[in-house]
C-alpha cells in the first residue's frame, strides 16, 4: 500500500510551494494556514506572511496588531495569536528552532497531535502519522472502521492503524500522500476508479466507501441577528478592539445582539457614552463562523464629538486600511471607507 501510494505521490503531487522547503517553521506555518482554509488562497497568504515574518524569531518579537493584519481575511484569528505565543516559546524555550520531539512539539500553544505529527515528520523524518479530518476518512475506508470515529476507543483504534501504516522510509511524503489522496480522490464521495490504493482498500472490498467514515451529525450553527452600528463623525468612523474570544484584537464595528431598529441601538449606545443621531438603515450582511451566524443589519449614525470609552477609536480612511478588521465586517467596512472618502 505504501509503495503504491508514494509511486502515485510523486508522479501526481501538486507542486506547493512549502513542498520545496524542508523549514519547520514555513512548514508550521503552511500546516496552520490549511487547517481551515482553502490550498490556493493559503498560497498568497503563505508567501506574503514569510516575506513580512521570514522567520522564528521575526515573528516572535512582532506586534500583534501587525500579525494580525497579515492574516486579515484567512479567518479563524485564534490561529495567529497561537502562532506569535508559539513563536515566544519556541525562542524563550527552544533557542529559535522547533524541537523534533513529538510530545514537546504537542506541549506548544496551537499545535495539537496532527501539526506536531506533521512537522516532525516532514521537516526532520519521524515516523509519526498527521491524522486531520481527510487523514481520518481514508484511514477509516482503507481499515474498514464501521463505528462512530467519535468514540474515543474507536478514535484510538484509528490512531493505531495510522500509525502502523506510516513507512521508516519517507515518512513526511507518505503523510503528505494521505493527505493529498483524502483531499483528491478519497473525497467525501470517494473517486474510488481512479485510486492508486484500491486494491488495498478494505472499504473498497465490502462496496460502503461513501457511507465511511460513520460520524454523528454535527449541530448546526446558531444564528444571531445583530445591529451594527457605523457612527460617523468629522471623516472618521468608530471602531473597537474585540475582548471577547471570538475575533480577539480585531477591530470591529459595535454589534448589538438581537437588537436591530436604529433608535434603539441609539439608546444603547447613550449609555455607552457615544451619544449619535440614528440616520438610515445602509444594508445587510452575513458571517458563518463555525458554529455561529451573524446576520447582520448595518445602520448609520452621525455623532456629535470624537469622545469616545477606552478600548475604542476614532479611525480615519487611512487607519480603516491599516487596522486588522475580519471578514465578518467586510460589507460594513466597505460602506464607512467610500463615506470617509467622500469629500
Ligand atoms: Fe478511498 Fe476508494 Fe481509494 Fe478506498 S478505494 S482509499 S475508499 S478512494
Amino acid at each position: 500500500m505504501q509503495k503504491l501510494l508514494l509511486q502515485w505521490y510523486d508522479t501526481e503531487k501538486r507542486d506547493l510551494p512549502w513542498r520545496r522547503t524542508d523549514d519547520p517553521y514555513a512548514i508550521w506555518l503552511s500546516e496552520i494556514m490549511l487547517q481551515q482554509t482553502r490550498v490556493e488562497t493559503v498560497i498568497a497568504y503563505w508567501t506574503r506572511f514569510l516575506v513580512c515574518f521570514p522567520t522564528v524569531d521575526a515573528l516572535a518579537n512582532a506586534d500583534e496588531q501587525a500579525v494580525l493584519k497579515a492574516w486579515e481575511g484567512l479567518g479563524y484569528y485564534s490561529r495567529a495569536r497561537n502562532m506569535k505565543r508559539c513563536a515566544e516559546v519556541i525562542v524563550a524555550q527552544h533557542g529559535g528552532v522547533f524541537p523534533r520531539d513529538i510530545a514537546a512539539l504537542a506541549k506548544l500553544p496551537g499545535i495539537g497531535p496532527y501539526t506536531a505529527g506533521a512537522i516532525a515528520s516532514i521537516a526532520y523524518g519521524v515516523q509519526t502519522p498527521a491524522v486531520d479530518g481527510n487523514v481520518e476518512r481514508v484511514v477509516s475506508r482503507l481499515s474498514g472502521i464501521r463505528e462512530d470515529v467519535g468514540i474515543p476507543s474507536v478514535k484510538r483504534q484509528l490512531l493505531r492503524d495510522a500509525a502502523a501504516l506510516v513507512p521508516a522510509d519517507r515518512p513526511g511524503d507518505f503523510n503528505q500522500a494521505m493527505m493529498e489522496l483524502g483531499a483528491r480522490i478519497c473525497q467525501p464521495v470517494p473517486h474510488c476508479e481512479g485510486c492508486p490504493v484500491q486494491s488495498t482498500c478494505d472499504a473498497y472490498a465490502v462496496g460502503d466507501a461513501d457511507v465511511l467514515p460513520i460520524r454523528q451529525k454535527k449541530t448546526p450553527p446558531k444564528e444571531q441577528r445583530r445591529g451594527i452600528a457605523l457612527i460617523f463623525c468629522a471623516g472618521h468612523v468608530l471602531l473597537y478592539q474585540r475582548r471577547e474570544r471570538l475575533l480577539q484584537g480585531l477591530w470591529c464595528f459595535p454589534g448589538f445582539d438581537g437588537i436591530l431598529e436604529g433608535m434603539q441601538v441609539a439608546a444603547q449606545l447613550r449609555t455607552l457614552g457615544i451619544p449619535a443621531r440614528y440616520v438610515a438603515c445602509v444594508g445587510e450582511a452575513k458571517h458563518v463562523f463555525t458554529h455561529l451566524i451573524w446576520d447582520m443589519t448595518l445602520l448609520h449614525f452621525d455623532a456629535q464629538h470624537l469622545d469616545c470609552p477606552e478600548g475604542w477609536l476614532w479611525a480615519d480612511g487611512e487607519m480603516l486600511k491599516r487596522l486588522p478588521l475580519p471578514t465578518a465586517m467586510k460589507v460594513a467596512k466597505a460602506y464607512a471607507a467610500q463615506k470617509l472618502s467622500m469629500p
